[in-house]
């Protein structure tokens, strides 16, 4: 980065917090916006609202002291006039802007006392020769922290013209390039970075511009491929073969309680039939909630087991691993085998003990959440990693557990569980690593949930549903509003949501939690919820994941509008785990725009997530598809699983094509959008 001027340690320093550690990094950079300084509009022409260049006289230059000292500076072009106004100035600059002189500024013309006016506006004073405008758009870039608009111009076309005269390794094939009307990648980024007047900038704004197209392309294609890498890598090393040969799976099926579904007994059978290799198991296992993925999880756990091998299960909260290791415990102490639950909040000498137990092998199961990750817990011979919802986890944690196998350094088999359903042309991106297994039968008996969209003015009629339910024996969720990504104003829209709906139901009982809530708090209100004690629970969207209480056959949730189809899908399979016939309510604050009530109106007419999830790619909205974004399940620089889905097959294609024929750009690309090529493997 130093090789640009003005980038000392300070700036580069910073640069590197936003990834940016190389000339190509700032290419990728690209700008969120821009500015047409190409032309000087008439002031007479000026809208209130519009960003412009303007070039007049000065009339007139005075202080005015009305309100704050501020400098008022007026200009006319002869098709209108226009007041510059300054709070900040010095003498000098004041002198400067003398009456008769020409001026040149940039700004936003906003209505004023006595006409538009431009605040603070950028200027200078043109020479004669200085008539024409800029000749490119100007770039706005992603705000940051102490990195100025004019720095990250200034750097960026420093970049430009080095990689103009070095050039920059094209490594998609031409073939590929000409087939999708690409521009090559010098064309691509120098047209983003400083795109001439005519620039279609709709189509830019709407990602649908060839330029962005091919960025996007590479860095899909860059992400498919490093996936696919880590694949075959993993692939090669060893791992413990395990066999169940005692028949322990089949009696711990014939011992629950209920038959497992087809589905479950297919996937089961997957799951032991890779388990009895020599090199480690990568497979996903998808399935809608609700459709018993934990059940499946332990069986494969009981031929671990009975191999005389640990398993670690990772769950994405404390509440859902808690209820993970209730579970785990209720199967295999009666099996003789132990369950350990370790999470954050176990600490000091219980902590230290739990880990020894660990350590030594004597607990045979862990379940956790992400402090099963760190570096002191270490494991006498792991052979399975379980994770259950892993769009909560991001590549880089899943791999970090590999790393923890046995002494002899064998790599434990993976099971990741999602009841994310996701379209397949996706799954293959996200999940280029992994095999895909899913469950796509519910248990019988299973009522599908009855969904209606109301205005929140209706909210009371839901009072009296709710009590005649929860007197009736069943038990309902109260799912808040999502604000923004603050903890504390969600928690204070829910505690409100409490105290209004404590009033308005004195009969029963009604419980909170939410994010904020201490975990032991938290445990001990889903204990209560769990148990039928509370009748009622309120709950910020903590309650998204995982929580298994068939007897709450309500489900309300507020602004729903505003959330994820995804989300709502997720939070709607809380209920309907019953016999009973369950409801969601989805209360929305209207005017409803076109596009949100196709929304609601997905979840209204089904009640099946694969669906669920290919509306949610078709229509697009507030929240995205799987959490993927919010999750960094894939983290990207420019491309957008979403927007550019529609690529995906061609990257997949183009991606198998380059493994045979084009090594070398393999490696390129990795490195280029990636890093070492081995990052996603090391961690
Ligand atoms: P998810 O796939 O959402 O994780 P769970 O594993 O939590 O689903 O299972 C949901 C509920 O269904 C649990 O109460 C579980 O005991 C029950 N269940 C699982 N499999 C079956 C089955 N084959 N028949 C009946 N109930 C089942
Ligand atoms: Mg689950």
């Amino acid at each position: 980065m130093q090789q640009l001027h003005g980038v000392g340690p300070q700036l580069a320093a910073r640069l590197e917090k936003l990834g940016i550690l190389c000339v190509q990094d700032l290419l990728f950079l690209l700008p969120l916006r821009y500015e047409d300084r190409t032309r000087i509009v008439p002031i007479g022409s000026l809208r209130p609202g519009q960003r412009a260049v303007v070039e007049g006289e000065i009339q007139l230059t005075e202080v005015a002291y009305r309100g704050r000292r501020n400098l008022l500076c007026k200009i006319n072009d002869g098709t209108g006039g226009l007041t510059l106004r300054f709070f900040h100035f010095s003498r000098a600059q004041q002198n400067g802007l003398a009456r008769g002189k020409r001026i040149r500024c940039f700004g936003e013309a906003r209505p004023g006392t006595g006409g538009l006016q431009m605040v603070h506006p950028e200027y200078r004073f043109p020479t004669d020769t200085d008539l024409a405008a800029d000749d490119t758009l100007t770039p706005v870039y992603p705000a940051t922290e102490g990195l100025q608009q004019g720095r990250l111009r200034n750097l960026t076309r420093q970049a430009l013209g080095l990689v103009s005269a070095d050039g920059l390794d094209e490594w998609l094939p031409d073939r590929i390039l000409k087939a999708m009307g690409f521009p090559g990648l010098l064309e691509a980024v120098t047209l983003l970075h400083r795109p001439p007047a005519d620039t279609d900038l709709k189509a830019i704004q709407e990602g649908r511009h060839p330029a962005q197209r091919r960025m996007a392309f590479e860095e899909l294609l860059a992400q498919h491929l490093s996936l696919r890498k880590l694949r075959s890598k993993t692939r090669d090393e060893p791992a413990v073969a395990l066999v169940d040969t005692a028949g322990a799976v089949p009696d711990f099926i014939g011992s629950l309680p209920y038959a497992l579904t087809g589905a479950q007994q297919r996937v089961i059978a997957e799951l032991l039939e890779d388990l009895a290799e020599e090199q480690p198991m990568m497979r996903l296992v998808q399935g809608d909630v609700g459709s018993g993925k934990t059940v499946v999880a332990a069986a494969a756990t009981v031929c671990a087991a009975a191999c005389n091998r640990q398993t670690a299960i990772m769950a994405p909260t404390e509440l859902l691993a808690e209820q993970h290791a209730e579970n785990f415990r209720q199967w295999f102490e009666p099996l003789g085998q132990e369950v350990a639950l370790l999470t954050g909040k176990i600490t000091g000498k219980a902590r230290q003990q739990l880990l020894q137990r660990i350590a030594d092998g004597r607990a045979r199961i862990v379940v956790g959440t992400h402090a099963l990750f760190q570096e002191s817990v270490t494991f006498d011979h792991l052979a399975l990693v379980v994770v259950d919802e892993q769009h909560r986890f991001g590549v880089h944690q899943r791999l970090a557990l590999r790393e923890k196998g046995d002494r002899e350094g064998r790599c434990p088999h993976q099971l990741i569980m999602t009841a994310t359903p996701i379209p397949r042309t996706l799954a293959m991106t996200a999940y280029a690593d992994l095999d895909v297994s899913v469950i796509d039968e519910l248990p019988p008996g299973r009522k599908p949930v009855t969904t209606v969209a109301m205005p929140e003015s209706r909210r009371h009629e839901l009072v009296t549903s709710i009590r005649d339910a929860c007197l009736a024996g069943q038990q309902a969720y109260w799912v808040c509003p999502l604000i923004e990504e603050s903890e504390v104003l969600d928690y204070e829209a829910a505690e409100k949501t409490a105290n209004m709906l404590a009033e308005a139901l004195p009969e029963l009982s009604l419980g909170l939690v939410h994010g904020r809530m201490k975990s032991k708090d938290k445990h001990r209100v889903m204990q209560a919820f769990k148990s039928g004690e509370i009748d009622l629970l309120i709950a910020t969207t903590v309650v998204e994941v995982g929580v298994d209480v068939p007897n709450a056959s309500m489900m309300i949730i507020e602004n729903a509008e505003r959330m994820g189809l995804a989300q709502l899908h997720q939070l709607r399979g809380r209920v309907g785990r019953g016999g009973e016939q369950s409801s969601c309510l989805l209360l929305y604050k209207p005017p409803l725009s076109d596009l949100a009530k196709q929304r609601l109106a997905v979840l209204r007419e089904t009640n099946d997530g694969f669906k669920v999830a290919q509306a949610d790619l078709d229509l697009r909205g507030p929240g995205e598809l799987l959490g993927i974004k919010q999750t960094g399940l894939m983290q990207m620089r420019i491309a957008d699983l979403m927007r550019d889905a529609d690529l995906l097959p061609e990257v997949h294609k183009t991606a198998t094509f380059m493994l045979k024929e084009r090594p070398d750009a393999v490696a390129g690309l990795i490195e280029r959008w990636i890093g070492e090529a081995g990052r996603f493997g090391k961690v």
